[in-house]
């Protein structure tokens, strides 16, 4: 069962340019400390709707939106949402978008022909994946599986591919963004997001101070000029 566990029927900020619906996933393989959606670590299975309904509900709303946005938790760890995408994609007709943090690039494959906008997420340095980040792979798999997904979204030139850092001062400096580059596709949009400690989980990253715009706006400077990577953005 695909543990589906939540539900908005209108998003306008979520899917770039189209009114989308937006289906929340639980369960994820890492713990980034500065993580909004912390609630979604554990599939609590007294929680979960129903593909069922959600299916239903997205026909009913068919008329009113444009797309529907996969988020998470992290929805590549489930195969199973291939066939649940496909049937939103090629029965119901809506475009969508799928956030990802890229560590999975076999599902991304596999779902790619009913994916309009890949989101990923890049976080850091893969070194720092296990330590920082609390992930269960190593630093060579982090890597090796973030080239594939680049290499594989570089290949997807009829899509829109976003590629996003949240800028956590304990894995993110300009010399990491530098080594990062290289993990980004050639035809993605980079964004580099300003952390916000509000809304992590994690009380270490509540009392972490984030880069100031102006840092952030230095930083996306720098990197264009050394990455050679034009398309790099600053996002509040
Ligand atoms: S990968 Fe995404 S959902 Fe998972 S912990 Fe990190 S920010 Fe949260």
């Amino acid at each position: 069962m695909i543990p589906f566990s939540g539900f908005r029927g209108t998003t306008l900020v979520d899917y770039p340019g189209k009114v989308a619906a937006i289906l929340f996933v639980s369960g994820c393989n890492l713990r980034c400390p500065y993580c909004h959606n912390g609630r979604l670590f554990q599939v609590d299975e007294n929680s979960l709707i129903s593909a069922h309904f959600l299916m239903d509900k997205l026909r009913e709303r068919k008329s009113f939106i444009d797309g529907v946005v996969f988020t998470g938790g992290e929805p590549s760890l489930y195969d199973e949402l291939a066939d649940f995408i496909s049937e939103v994609k090629s029965d119901i007709g809506l475009s969508v978008k799928l956030d990802s943090n890229g560590l999975n690039p076999e599902f991304l494959k596999k779902v790619a022909g009913d994916i309009d906008y890949f989101a990923i997420d890049i976080k850091t340095t893969p070194h720092l994946y296990a330590t920082i980040l609390g992930g269960e792979i190593d630093e060579k798999t982090v890597g090796e599986n973030l080239m594939k997904t680049k290499l594989f979204l570089e290949s997807q030139t009829d899509k829109t591919i976003e590629y996003r850092t949240t800028l956590y001062p304990p894995v993110i400096s300009l010399d990491g963004l530098e080594e990062m580059a290289h993990l980004v596709p050639r035809n993605a949009r980079w964004y580099l997001q300003k952390f916000v400690a509000e809304t992590a989980w994690s009380e270490t990253a509540k009392k972490t101070l984030g880069y100031s715009n102006k840092q952030i706006q230095d930083m996306a400077e720098q990197l264009k000029k050394v990455s050679e990577k034009s398309e790099i953005f600053f996002r509040v």
